[in-house]
């Protein structure tokens, strides 16, 4: 447990990262809107501004500024998650026979797939998830989307995450290339049976609604080997926590995944509605929101935070230095 002292301090780091980024802007190129897709800066000024960054610690302590409160759609953040419960109920080698683990270097919903493996080439992509949501067990779509609603909530210790319909019925509606995505995978055998019913799994988990703070406890329970470190309970059997982080490290950021793990280093998930997710193992958890993105759909103020507190805590897995640690003294080295 920090001291008042440390906790004050981190606090005032946090909160200068917040006021210097909020005033600098984002010049994002995009915003998304469920079922509208991709538009310019004609979105109020108010809603492009909603900013909010936390950080949990593997010890449960919380830091969060901002806007961390206000709820958004977890969009391909719940990507993280639905592999992690398909891992747990098939065991990693049948899986991979359905979703690889090799960064394709393409857009999200690109429509590519590992030709020589007949299958999507990792989780983390539209067609990839899709594969893992269709590999999660239940007896019937309700047990499905339940299970996963179950373990969303136990990553964030919060019992009220629900699938917002909303979102869902907005995503619906604008869902041709994630469904011709679908047909094809069934028509080439990665998939079977009902395409609707696949779609409409992928996405109520997409339409899932959270907190910035939900996000950074869910980043710390996978920090601490998928234990919640709020509630205690395990949310995945040890042995799959290192796949998860490993497909998030090389997958997890769109195509800008080797740049990211180049600038900040550290295993992460970023959604279109502007939330990223990132981890630092047996550290901490971040969760950053701002919808402002960049030409690949991260969010441009959840890069640039994460890149700085990378930088000045020297998280990068190979870092050897930190340039300015952010509770005051420089680690040790
Ligand atoms: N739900 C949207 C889709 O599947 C966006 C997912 C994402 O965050 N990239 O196209």
């Amino acid at each position: 447990m920090p001291t008042p002292e440390i906790s004050r301090r981190i606090n005032d780091r946090i909160e200068e990262l917040y006021e210097r980024h909020l005033r600098e802007g984002d010049d994002a190129v995009s915003y998304y809107e469920s079922g509208r897709g991709y538009y310019g800066p004609e979105l109020a000024a108010e809603e492009r501004n909603r900013f909010a960054i936390c950080l949990v610690s593997t010890d449960g302590e919380a830091y969060c500024v901002g806007d961390h409160e206000t709820p958004f759609a977890l969009q391909s953040i719940s990507k993280v998650f639905a592999y992690g419960l398909a891992l747990a109920d098939h065991g990693r080698d049948h899986v991979l026979k359905h979703v690889g683990v090799e960064p394709s270097g393409e857009a999200f919903n690109s429509i590519v797939f590992d030709e020589r493996n007949n299958r999507p080439y990792n989780p983390m992509l539209n067609a990839g998830a899709l594969v893992a949501s269709y590999l999660v067990r239940g007896a019937d779509p309700v047990e499905k989307v339940e299970r996963l609603l179950e373990i969303l909530r136990g990553y964030a210790g919060n019992e009220s995450l629900q699938v917002d319909y909303d979102t869902f019925e907005a995503e619906m509606s604008a869902a041709d290339h994630n469904r011709a995505t679908t047909y094809l995978m069934r028509s080439q055998g990665m998939v079977s049976g009902d395409v609707e019913e696949i779609l409409a799994m992928y996405l109520k988990q997409c339409s899932v609604q959270v907190t910035c703070r939900d996000l950074a406890v869910m980043a710390a329970t996978l920090a601490n080997g998928c234990v919640n470190p709020i509630t205690g309970e395990r949310e995945l059997p040890r042995r799959h926590v290192r796949d998860l982080l490993s497909v998030m490290h090389t997958c997890g950021m769109y195509d800008a995944a080797g740049q990211w793990v180049f600038d900040v280093g550290v295993p992460a998930k970023s959604g279109v509605s502007g939330g990223i997710l990132a981890v630092i193992p047996g550290k901490m958890g971040i969760g950053v929101f701002s919808p402002g993105l960049d030409s690949h759909g991260n969010s441009v103020r959840g890069v640039r935070v994460c890149e700085e507190i990378s930088e000045r805590l020297g998280l990068h897995m190979f870092a050897t230095e930190a340039e300015d640690a952010m509770i005051g003294a420089a680690p040790p080295g």
